[in-house]
Parts: C-alpha cells; structure tokens; sequence
C-alpha cells in the first residue's frame, strides 16, 4: 500500500488532525494515531533516490550527488532568497533535495522490479530494458493479481504497480493496454475514466488521454479480451462497486473505472484558492466516486476467488496530488482516506471471510517520495516537523519548501508474514552529528532503500516455490521483441 508522496510530516500532520477531533466526529473511528502506529507494525524508513547517469560524461555510473546522504540532506547552511518558483531555500539541505528528487516512476518501479531506474520509467532499466516485476512473478505463481488507485489507473504508480513496461510514463494509453491486454492482471481500478470529468458530470466529448478508444469501447461493450483470451467486467457506478465488496466475486477479470477524470476526489470544484488553508472535508466529497476502501474492497474480494494466494497494490495516488498543490487540507483528506483503506485490509486479512492469514501474508505501508513540507518556522529551524494546531481552525501548522518531490527518506511500516526482516533489511543509519555529538533534528533512524526492498518482496514471492516464468512476462516480453510494442493487437 502506497500513499504516493506522503513523507514523515503528512504522517504526522494528519495524526496532529486526528488527535485534534473530538470522539464522535464524523471522521469517528479512527480518532489518535494511524492505523501503522498500532501494534504488528515494523517501523523503519527507505531511500527513493532515482537513477541518475547523466552526470558522469562517458560512463554508467551514479551521480554521486543523487544517491541519498544524511550528510547533504540535513545540510543546515542557511540559504537566504526564495528559488525561482518562489520558495524560501532556507538550507543547502532543502537545495539538495530539490535538485536530487525522483518522480513515481523510478520510484514504484523499484519497489516492483528491484532495480533503480530513471525518472519517468515503468519496470524498465536505465537502458530501456523490461525488468520483471512482482505483478508478473506473482501471476506466474498463479496467483491473483490486482492494481487499485484513487488517480488514473495507467499512472505511474499503479502502472508500476500492476507489472506494465514503458520507457515513459506518458505513454499512458500503452500502458492501458498492456494492462489490460497482458494478462497478468485480475483486478484494475482507479480514475482515468474517458466519459467523467473531476466532479463526477459525464462529458460531452470522451477524453482518452489514460485508456485509448480501441480498449475503452470494447470494455464497455464487453467484448474485449486479453491475450489469453480473459474478459473483462466493467463496473463504473459507485453502488455497483459497493456491491462487488461482498458477496461472490465475478468470474471475469474486474475492471472498475470510477466516474472521475484525474482523481476519486482532489480535483473537485470548491478547493480554496492557494495560499489559504482549506479545512479538511469542509468541501464535501463526491457521492459518485467510491472510497479507496470500498474499490479495495472490491478488489479483495475478487482476488480471494483464487485459493493460490494473491498480490495487490493499492495506492492513495492523490495525497501527491494535493501536496503539488500545496494543498494541506485536502492532503489530510486523502492521507485519512489512504489510512481507511490500511484498517479495512488490516481487518480483511485477519477476517474468516478473507483466505489470507496473516501468517502467510506480508503488509507493506509505505510511500514512493516525499515532497519539502515542514513546520511554520521551517525557513529558520531546519527540518522542524509540522506542529499542533495553534490558531484554533482544527489544522496543523505548516509550510511548504517546493510544489515538488524531495529526496527525503520515506516512512516504512510492514506487518505480517517475516516483516521482522524488513527491520533486518533495514541496517543504514540517518545520522548527522551535531557539534555536541548529537543526532540533528529528524535523523537518526534506519533505513533501507526501494530496489533492496522490491528485490526482497521477489525473493518472499519465490520461497518455496519453482518459477515458470516462461508464462505471460515471458510472452510480453516477446511480444515486444517481435512489435515493439508493450501489448497485443
Ligand atoms: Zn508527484
């Protein structure tokens, strides 16, 4: 589970939020702490940095400027002005992470393939090259395979995710295709739907930036089929979604594209004009547009048909979003959404109703990047964490550094099946000494890295088990090889 872009301070802002509700509030329930803060959950962090070749002319190796270092991140040399995008600089630290960050694509691609990779690419190595990811090892090992976001489902979060290949994120409607047509995945929802706008209204003209019309018109007429000759159910209307929640799951593939564009709920209409603070849920949150706990809901249900076991990413995609915009109030929004969804698969896979157990399940909460957002005194104590409310709008106080990525390490919880070990995966120290000897603020804890974590959830994937990989990866792959193209036609 990835909450895209949510570093340590939108964690702690929106516990801040929560601690500040009364009992009772409409947002009853998860009142205090987010649900990783409680027991069986590991706690570590990891680097995000992305591959980055290009500055050592003539050779393959890694900006050394661009891999993640305590000692450049918690530079505190104060840096006056504001950048050309209006930000204070504040520390050389906050320049580092600004000129150092990674976007989605390298990020999600190596939680899901194990290899680092530039900005922008999906499963695909700093040469170009497919790398196979846990999608299409888990499909392989005949399990059931899934991919949920609140954004556009051929994002690159939920392209990563899901085991597509492209050498560019932007090739969103290939990358629609392979997911769809590769067969590797059961379950694929998300925004990006091409009849919706972000309030939820049908459109006059159909939009197919995220799903071409070929694809697009033959699922919604229930003709297409994937490579292997699987078909697709296709489900838009948020009671239907609820309905697939329970009950016996279709014996297609499930496809659901909720009735939104961009986002389940960050782009719709009412946000307060930048620069002032929009008070989480004050704007109300569309009827039309499922929770990300009911679409994965759904998705588990479908998957839960195949007694081999599954694999599912689920990624609250508009935390990111929100945070672009330098949105906090609406960040809490789908952060609070983001740690819904973690409780409802908590409670699902320690249920009779789900065949997971959590000795055969591993859980990872994590993030792929963060972006620079710190407490109001940001600009003049370096790295100071967002702090309770103080002028009474129920809001933590903050402020913004970028309306970008950061090079930050990210927080990691796990929980489940050898979780213990991604403690054990974890063994670099985020440490900078002060004069005294002290750790500076926010450092000081351990961390591994995104690719070391992809390459150990391939390896849990392979326990036991012999791998015939000679299945839909191998034949995509070929596929591509022959056309050059990500899918079949
Ligand atoms: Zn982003």
């Amino acid at each position: 589970m990835i909450a895209d872009g949510a570093g340590a301070n939108t964690l702690e802002a929106t516990r801040l939020y929560l601690q500040g509700l009364q009992p009772g509030d409409a947002r009853g329930g998860a009142v205090g702490s987010l649900v990783v803060d409680g027991p069986g959950f590991t706690n570590a962090m990891q680097s995000v940095y992305p591959l980055d070749t290009r500055t050592v002319p003539g050779s393959d190796e890694q900006n050394p400027d661009v891999v993640y270092d305590p000692a450049q991140n918690y530079d505190a040399t104060p840096v006056a002005g504001t950048n050309a995008a209006g930000y204070q600089r504040g520390f050389a630290g906050y320049d580092w992470n600004r000129a150092t960050y990674p976007d989605s694509g390298n990020t999600a691609s190596a939680i899901s393939d194990g290899q680092k990779t530039y900005n922008n690419a999906i499963n695909v190595d700093g040469s170009g090259d497919a790398q196979r990811s846990t999608a299409e090892l888990a499909h392989s090992l005949g399990k059931a395979t899934g991919v949920v976001s609140t954004v556009q489902f051929s994002d690159a979060t939920p392209a990563a995710g899901g085991g597509a290949h492209n050498v560019a994120r932007s090739n969103a409607q290939d990358i629609a295709a392979e997911m769809f047509g590769a067969g590797v995945l059961d379950v694929i929802a998300g925004t990006g739907n091409p009849d919706y706008n972000d309030d939820g209204q049908l459109r006059a003209t159909p939009n197919y930036q995220w799903v071409g019309p070929e694809v697009w018109n033959a699922l919604r007429d229930g003709s297409y089929a994937s490579s292997d000759g699987g078909t697709w159910d296709l489900l838009q209307d948020r009671a239907e979604i609820i309905a697939a929640g329970s009950g016996e799951p279709t014996d297609e593939r499930l496809a659901m594209l909720v009735q939104a564009f961009t986002g389940s709920n960050f782009y719709r209409s009412g946000a307060s004009p930048a620069g002032e603070t929009e008070i989480p849920f004050s704007v109300p949150r569309l009827d039309t547009s499922p929770t990300l706990t009911e679409l994965s809901a759904a998705a588990l249900n479908r998957l839960n048909a195949d007694e081999d076991g599954l694999y599912i990413s689920i990624e609250g995609g508009a935390v990111d979003r929100a945070m672009h915009a330098n949105n906090f109030g609406r960040m809490i929004e789908e952060y609070i959404e983001f740690n819904d969804a973690v409780q409802y698969v908590v409670d699902w896979v320690g249920s009779g109703e789900s065949r997971a157990t959590w000795a055969d399940t591993l859980l990872i909460v994590t993030a792929d990047h963060d972006h620079l957002l710190f407490g109001p005194d940001g600009a003049t104590i370096p790295y100071q964490s967002v702090l309770p409310d103080q002028d009474g709008d129920g809001v933590p106080e903050y402020a913004w550094f970028s309306n970008n990525h950061s090079n930050q390490l990210v927080p990691l919880y796990t929980a489940g099946a050898n979780a213990e070990d991604t403690l054990a995966l974890s063994d670099q120290r985020d440490v900078v000494l002060n004069a005294e000897g002290q750790a500076v603020a926010g450092s000081g804890r351990t961390y591994t890295d995104e690719a070391e974590l992809g390459r150990y959830v391939l390896e849990q994937f392979q326990l036991g088990e012999t791998i015939d990989w000679n299945s839909t990866a191998e034949r995509v792959l070929a596929n591509y090889a022959e056309t050059g193209q990500w899918f079949f036609s």
